[in-house]
């Protein structure tokens, strides 16, 4: 897929074209780490629900997700799995790639994650 820039952004004020290709190829090293977080983070067992009404279920990596006061189940489930993503690309990036969250913990003398 191409999109010609000139259809939005600064482009669009210049006028000058930019095309840009989002056909371009995931390398094997984050489409693994995708691939990974996916597999290692899935529900597992039985949805439970407590007498306080809490409802909890595990995930195949050991944590529980549940609702609390002020968010849902599904919206822990959806947290969870975006973080494990996240962690698995940012561990799996190419170094020098710009970054928009400071990973303190991938800088030299800090534990790894
Ligand atoms: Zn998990």
């Amino acid at each position: 897929m191409q999109v010609a820039a000139s259809d939005f952004g600064p482009g669009a004020r210049t006028g000058t074209p930019v095309v840009v290709s989002f056909d371009e190829p995931v390398s094997a090293g984050l489409r693994d780490a995708k691939a990974n977080a996916r597999s290692t983070h899935y529900t597992v067992g039985e949805l439970r629900q407590d007498p306080d009404g809490t409802v909890w279920l595990e995930c195949s990596c050991g944590t529980t997700l549940s609702n609390g006061p002020t968010w849902t189940l599904d919206e822990h489930v959806r947290l969870h799995r975006a973080e494990a993503k996240y962690l698995a690309l940012s561990q799996a990036a190419p170094p020098g790639i710009p970054r928009l969250i400071d990973l303190a913990w991938q800088q030299p003398g800090r534990p790894t994650a």
